[in-house]
């Protein structure tokens, strides 16, 4: 199937960054895709138009119920001038997904990959060349209806924008400290822990405050129902290296099902170490530490891929992981992703685009 989708070109380029220490998610580039939607009419529309502000009644739901998801993919520059995208299906698959538990219409996922392709193609002088920088795709829909009844909105927007992103670790990997969470709950099965949607986001904020001011750069996210199994770490998953065998959270509702999550599993059993999806609870860790079990944590994600967890604290208690070192494992699991994303080393997987 093919897409006719328009593109309008920018009369004004902007000047490019000249280097890329830039804060995340503060560059943009040319040009956007949008698409419509108008009930009866379906998805209508698709076009690449210059990056511009768009006008909203202010009434629109977006702004009143949230109803509203996104993804978070990157695309990167190969030495030989390759533009690869990592695994973008599985962003769409997920976009669905969000798209299903927040009410709002799917989208055909073959329009969005190919407007993805356009859009990156269009922009792709900006994709940035030195290590460990990328491009930054950040699709996602808006209720638009100007309506205030509580009811799925009639009109939508799905939108992708371009961020420029610099090394997230200039300096190299470099573990950091957690808090983990007694009081404030990030999502709950049943709710929309597994979509990719606003509000999680909005819900976080405050125990991610809270954490900064006690010197901590993240939270561990515990259940919100028995508040003792292991959910997340701050908006990534997290793993466990426990004696031989690496254990990460089971995906059981309330937890998002990361791209990088299901690569490291994948890359774990592509290597024959055993991998356990389960309930893990914060007894567990901490019976692991004391009896010197526990060797390596840490978190996964698409803006930092592997993030070593020196500590976690936990009831006043520092547990220190691997003498607060990156561990020999993340090290691995970050070489050998990075290194497909840059088509640096060979993907058996086929992941790249
Ligand atoms: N959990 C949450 C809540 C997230 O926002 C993200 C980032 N998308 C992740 C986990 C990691 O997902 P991925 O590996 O797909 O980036």
């Amino acid at each position: 199937m093919t897409y006719a989708i328009s593109v309008e070109l920018t009369t004004t380029p902007k000047e490019k960054p000249s280097h890329h220490k830039q804060a995340f998610g503060t560059v943009f580039t040319d040009h956007m895709f949008i698409l419509d939607y108008d009930a009866g009419k379906g998805w209508h529309d698709p076009r690449v138009v210059p990056y511009q502000p768009i006008e909203l009644d202010p009434a629109a739901k977006v702004f009143h119920y949230g109803q509203t998801v996104f993804e978070g993919l990157k695309a990167y520059l190969t030495e030989d001038q390759r533009i690869l995208m990592f695994r973008p299906n599985k962003n769409i698959q997920r976009l669905n997904l969000s798209n299903q538990r927040l009410s709002i219409p799917t989208l055909d996922e073959g329009l969005v990959m190919e407007a993805l392709k356009q859009l990156v193609l269009v922009d792709r002088d900006w994709i940035p060349s030195e290590p460990g920088t990328s491009l930054y795709i950040r699709p996602f829909v808006i209720a638009t209806e100007p309506v205030l009844g509580v009811a799925p909105s009639l009109q939508y927007k799905f939108m992708i924008i371009l961020s420029v992103v610099g090394s997230y670790y200039a300096e190299g990997i470099n573990p950091v400290s957690i808090y983990v969470e007694p009081k404030y709950v990030r999502a709950v099965a049943g709710g929309v822990g597994n979509a990719k949607t606003a509000g999680n986001y909005a819900a976080g904020l405050k125990a991610q405050d809270e954490a900064t001011l006690k010197g901590y750069s993240q939270v561990l996210w515990l259940d919100g129902v028995h508040r003792k199994y292991i959910e997340e770490v701050g908006s990534m998953n997290v793993f466990f290296k426990i004696g031989d065998k690496v254990i990460t959270p089971a995906l059981n509702g309330s937890i998002l099902d990361g791209v990088t999550r299901n690569s490291v599993i994948q890359l774990l059993q592509h290597w024959n170490i055993p991998v356990e999806e389960r309930a893990l609870s914060i007894d567990e860790i901490v019976d692991a530490h004391r009896s010197g079990l526990l060797t390596e944590a840490f978190g996964t994600g698409t803006a930092a891929v592997i993030s070593p967890i020196g500590s976690l604290e936990w009831q006043e208690e520092q547990l220190v992981i691997g003498a607060g070192a990156t561990g020999e494992l993340s090290k691995r699991v970050y070489d050998a992703i990075t290194g497909i994303q840059l088509g640096t080393v060979e993907d058996p997987f086929g992941w790249t685009v």
